[in-house]
């Protein structure tokens, strides 16, 4: 039955329930919350029990009838997505147009049509301007679901037609048992990509992957090192997110993953420099995060986490993700502040 693939969110589930059950289903929500905690699978769910053609309760679907089977697939008549096109960083208007034509027609099938804008955070002014009358007069039985990582990048008009529902990062349990659904149970592993993860499914999935953790091999390595190779650790790093396909959330993800790993790599440099004890680390390792943190100093290790944290807020805000790369790589390569 439905619900049960979304993990947590259940103050979402709540909020929509409890519309339904009251006949006040709004027409436009906006559902925010940080990428990968699992917004984009709660809306197909929730178009799944609104077109369900055998529901066996009020709002649940049945995940077997033909249209339940189409909306799964991405095929169901009344069920439109709207994305941001690979290797694109806005919402061309062109492809809003279309959408909003779609949405305009009566539904083929039931009286609910769905229109799911899943990269809302990508509005250009043309085509939020574009969105704006479909919003403001939704066609009858349509429910437009806008997914964004936060209200600060919507435009005033947008922000106040939507109800916003927010999205929290799932808690460690929550991750725990999609994991367990993956078959990652080793407690060590486990308890790693939960940390790693911030609370999000994709980013701990992403990290179950050998190939991430090779990177990060490569890459510490190379930055630990007294003289860091710019352009090749650049290239390693650039590799990596373009493996992930031209869609640009999957590579957003993976630039943001590592800057997660340098994080943690250089907390646990200063925590080694400040004589606390880290747990898991290896002699060799733990030998070269002594040296690199006896080599920069705590301020600079400071001033290195500042950098990082930065630098994945601008991956967020859509940056380029090569200058991103460059500017964190250089961050490591260049003198301290201090000490020009
Ligand atoms: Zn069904």
């Amino acid at each position: 039955m439905s619900w049960e693939r979304v993990r947590g969110h259940t103050a979402a589930l709540t909020t929509f329930r409890t519309a339904i059950a009251r006949g006040r289903l709004g027409q436009a929500y906006l559902l925010v919350g940080p990428d990968g905690i699992g917004k984009r699978l709660f809306a197909t769910e929730l178009a799944k029990a609104l077109l369900c053609e055998r529901p066996p309760a009020p709002f649940v679907a049945c995940d077997h009838c033909p249209s339940c089977a189409q909306v799964q697939a991405g095929t169901h008549p009344d069920v439109f997505h709207l994305c941001t096109p690979d290797g694109k960083h806005e919402l061309p208007v062109a492809e809003m147009r279309g959408f909003c034509t779609q949405m305009a027609f009566k539904p083929t099938r039931g009286i609910w049509k769905v229109g799911i804008v899943e990269d809302a955070d990508d509005f250009n002014e043309e085509s939020a301007n574009c969105f704006l009358k479909t919003l403001e007069e939704p066609p009858p039985g349509s429910l437009l679901l806008l997914l964004a990582t936060g209200t600060d990048r919507q435009l005033p008009t947008i922000l106040s037609r939507c109800q916003v529902v927010r999205f929290s990062p799932l808690r460690p349990e929550e991750i725990r048992a999609v994991l367990a659904d993956q078959g990652v149970v080793d407690p060590a592993q486990v308890d790693h990509l939960i940390r790693l993860s911030g609370g999000s499914v994709a980013r701990a999935l992403a990290l179950n992957d050998e190939s991430f953790w090779k990177v990060r091999e490569q890459l510490i390595d190379g930055l630990l090192a007294p003289r860091p190779n710019f352009v090749e650790l650049a290239g390693v790093w650039q590799r990596f997110y373009e493996e992930a396909g031209k869609e640009t959330t999957g590579q957003r993800l993976r630039v943001s993953l590592v800057i997660g790993f340098l994080v943690e790599a250089i907390q646990q440099a200063l925590r080694l420099s400040l004589g606390a004890d880290v747990a898991g680390l290896n002699e060799s390792e733990e030998a070269r995060l002594r040296a690199f943190a006896d080599r920069l100093g705590p301020d600079r290790l400071l001033e290195l986490i500042d950098r990082c944290v930065e630098a994945d807020f601008h991956v967020e805000r859509r940056v380029q993700l090569i200058l991103v790369v460059e500017s964190v790589l250089e961050q490591f390569t260049r003198p301290s502040v201090a000490s020009r």
